[in-house]
């Protein structure tokens, strides 16, 4: 692949001899979990986020997951989902028993649709999670004025969003708690697997950081049911050296954003492709830069003929998933993640994408409509 989707490798060049110290640092500390590098990680991440506690977990998933159980949602209780995301916003609702209940997404910024929320919520709903896909925030004003209309939690998957803000507001730290991954393609990734969750309640907080560690309060002594849910001193190292570098990164994304819109827009004014739109107020960070694309595996199989890499997020859609069929709801039954799920194309963004890279993509875009 002469231009893949992602490539890691410009960014680590950089920072490879810091990478390398911060390892051998938890290696000669002894400290592999818990202990400085996790309690600085957690401050500088808060600090960045502007929220009051940050708790470093395994994954995404895990942020998710953990978050559910801190706020007691359980058997019984039901929450709303967008049906076009990464699996485990709704996996992880399974998981601790409650029922994901699918709501369409706004075909414009593929984020859960505000207008077609309020319909899903009954007297069983206990939370919402929004989804931030792609790297811009969902509309955090309407959903939090909903869930305080029912007195329903919010909990931001802000996995693809972490550095983005909806009207000045970071990303993560507007609902009752707000979940980032650092899986390596993320825009904040680790050298492995991680998560974090971001809240301001400190009930909750503390509720987090037992849960986390097997429910115990105190070392041996359990208060409740948590699990295995930490984060190791390794990752923390390294991802504190990338939080110092993330705003740049986001920039060199927004930039590279800028250049693809400005060089195939006429292929949207002639009704080729549709290009990702920066809503009003937001501030998108471009974890993934999706297009909807006429005739779009032959497009993804033309790239990839021609050394480009890509990929489809997501090329099914999570209410017509074999494991949440029982749910009952079929093809038409949410028809804008359904056609997303037919029309979508994620193409090269990573920050050091080169100008010749980014050239060749718009090259083979064109030169694929124009034949
Ligand atoms: C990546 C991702 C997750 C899960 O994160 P992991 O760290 O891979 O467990 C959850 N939700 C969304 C929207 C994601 O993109």
């Amino acid at each position: 692949m002469k231009t893949p989707l992602l490539d890691l490798q410009p960014i680590h060049k950089i920072i490879r001899e810091e990478l390398r110290q911060a390892v051998l640092r938890v290696l000669d500390s002894n400290q592999f979990i818990g202990g400085p590098e996790i309690d600085n990680f957690e401050r500088e991440i808060a600090s960045y986020c502007g929220v009051k506690h940050a708790v470093g977990v395994s994954s995404g998933t895990d942020a998710l997951l953990i978050s559910l159980m801190a706020l007691n949602v359980g058997p019984g209780a039901e929450v709303i989902v967008p049906a076009y995301t990464f699996f485990s916003t709704a996996g992880s609702v399974r998981r601790v028993g409650a029922e994901p209940i699918f709501c369409d997404i706004d075909p414009v910024t593929f984020n859960i649709d505000v207008k077609k929320l309020e319909n899903l919520v009954s007297p069983k709903t206990r939370a919402i999670i929004p989804v931030h896909l792609f790297g811009q925030c969902a509309r955090m004003g309407e959903i939090m004025a909903i869930a305080k209309r029912h007195g329903l939690y919010v909990i931001e998957d802000a996995a693809q969003a972490i550095g983005a803000k909806y009207k000045g507001n970071m990303a993560g730290v507007i609902g009752t708690t707000g979940c980032l991954s650092f899986f390596p393609s993320k825009n904040l990734g680790g050298i492995g697997d991680g998560g974090l969750v971001m809240t301001n309640d400190d009930t909750i907080y503390d509720l987090l950081v037992s849960l986390r560690q097997h429910g115990a309060t105190q070392r041996y002594f359990h208060n409740r049911i948590g699990g295995n849910f930490r984060l190791d001193a390794i990752q923390a190292a390294a991802l504190r050296i990338k939080l110092k570098r993330l705003d740049e990164w986001s920039n060199m994304r927004r930039q590279n954003a800028i250049y693809y819109k400005q060089s195939l827009k006429d292929l949207e004014s002639n009704g080729f492709i549709k290009l990702p739109v920066e809503s009003q107020g937001n501030f998108h960070v471009y974890n993934q830069f999706v297009i909807r694309a006429g005739n779009r595996d032959a497009l993804q199989s033309y790239l990839s003929d021609n050394g480009v890499g890509t990929a489809i997020y997501y090329p099914l859609p999570l209410h017509l998933q074999e494991c949440f069929k029982e749910a009952g709801l079929t093809r038409g039954a949410l028809p804008e993640s359904e056609i997303a799920a037919d029309e979508t194309l994620a193409i090269p963004i990573f920050p050091g994408l080169t100008q010749e890279q980014m050239n060749l993509v718009v090259t083979l875009c064109h030169r694929f409509y124009e034949k």
